[in-house]
């Protein structure tokens, strides 16, 4: 298909002849202000606060998890949970080659070493076949039950599968896959709030589940964070460790372990609540575009990405499948030229100077898609919203 055409109907859906379309903005549209001035007046603006206690409250409604943490920002998010899992020094955790750099960034501040496995091409998140067969061939389980990577002796401690743009990866085969080799399950959900796999919510099938609160993403509060977990014991340590893990005490500081300044101070979580009221509304305005753009791309040669069959994405970030790597170089270009913001998918994590060594399987899938994917503008178009 013409690049200009796509450019057109990009315009005509944000009713934008000639000024610039971002990839996603946030959008303001609640109880923002009122919620932010609330807490100036309460004083309550940093880490104690009724905000925090409200947003882990809805954090818990939206997901079903039984327990949610709020956290700085999604990095802390994630890297609080390698070590709530367990990642310590010279552990190793499986994940795609195909992320957000901030993925295979938590695991090596835990002390850990990434392990790069192929995603499937329709959901773009881990493979569950690829893992499998990772498993299988490179591994054996130890007397202590731990699985140990052949090649490099190590422990391998966790899985962080991603689901990518919002599009659930197939979470109910990696956890099971996973439970047979005595790994934990880290989703890095941080994209797919409002997303769900087989009727529940993205981040709930792992033992730990991270989402994403920064400027780009669905719902923002400015930079913010959260876990969320069924497990008490899990949950009730990460408020520990996320607070400095101070023993309570009248006016006494002890603190028991090595603890992170990395809870989410009341004034993001003012703004997180008023966001997350409006989740429902954003996502059904998301899911309105999308399904136009589907029906544009329909028939022609280029794939746009949707859901499937037994899963409901929350279109994130709209995601198109360029025939080859030149005309995915082309559309690039002849886009932003036109002041219409488009952008690839990230380089993979294999190539990036400090992950260049990790171990891999075979990538193919994700040298495809990077090779090819473009994600094109996504952002709630007010217009459209539903009040
Ligand atoms: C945004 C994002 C993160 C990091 O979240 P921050 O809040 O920006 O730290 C982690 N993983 C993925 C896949 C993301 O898209």
């Amino acid at each position: 298909m013409n690049p200009e055409r796509i450019i057109d109907f990009i315009r005509k859906m944000f009713q934008e002849a000639e000024g610039f379309i971002p990839l996603h903005t946030p959008y303001f549209g609640g109880n923002e202000k009122k919620y932010l001035l609330d807490t100036i007046d309460s004083t309550f603006v940093s880490s104690v606060g009724a905000y925090v206690t409200q947003f882990e409250k809805m954090m818990c409604d939206i997901t079903g998890a039984k327990y949610a943490i709020a956290i700085v920002n999604g990095t802390a998010a994630l890297h609080l949970s390698m070590v709530l899992a367990g990642v310590g020094y010279g552990d190793e955790v499986i994940t795609q080659p195909l992320t957000f750099v901030a993925t295979a960034n938590a695991v090596a501040q835990a002390g850990g070493v990434p392990v790069f496995v192929d995603v499937d091409r329709d959901t773009m998140g881990l493979s569950p076949t690829a893992l499998e067969a990772f498993l299988q061939a490179e591994t054996i389980i130890n007397a202590e039950g731990q699985c140990i990577n052949k090649t490099t002796g190590r422990h391998i401690a966790a899985c962080v599968p991603m689901h990518t743009f919002g599009f659930p990866a197939r979470i109910d085969e990696i956890v099971n896959i996973c439970h047979r080799y005595h790994i934990t399950v880290i989703e890095d959900a941080a994209e797919s709030l409002g997303s769900y796999y087989k009727g529940r919510h993205t981040g709930t099938f792992g033992m730990l589940g991270t989402f994403s609160f920064n400027g780009n993403k669905t719902v923002t509060c400015g930079g913010g964070g959260a876990i969320v977990t069924n497990d008490e014991t899990v949950a009730r340590h990460a408020k520990h460790i996320s607070t400095t893990a101070k023993i309570p005490h009248a006016y006494e500081f002890t603190h028991d372990e090595v603890g992170y300044n990395y809870r989410m101070p009341n004034l993001n979580a003012a703004l997180a609540c008023a966001q997350l009221e409006q989740l429902d509304a954003f996502v059904e305005n998301k899911r309105v575009l999308a399904n136009a753009y589907a029906q544009f791309f329909e028939g022609s040669d280029i794939q746009f990405v949707g859901e499937l069959s037994d899963s409901t994405a929350n279109y994130w970030l709209n995601t198109i499948i360029l025939p080859d790597h030149v005309q995915q170089q082309v559309f690039l270009e002849m886009s932003n030229m036109r002041r219409v913001m488009t952008r690839p998918i990230w380089k993979l994590m294999n190539r990036l100077p400090m992950y260049c060594h990790c171990q891999h399987g075979p990538i193919g899938n994700a040298e495809w898609l990077e090779a090819r994917v473009v994600n094109i503008p996504s952002s709630v178009r007010p217009n459209f919203l539903e009040k």
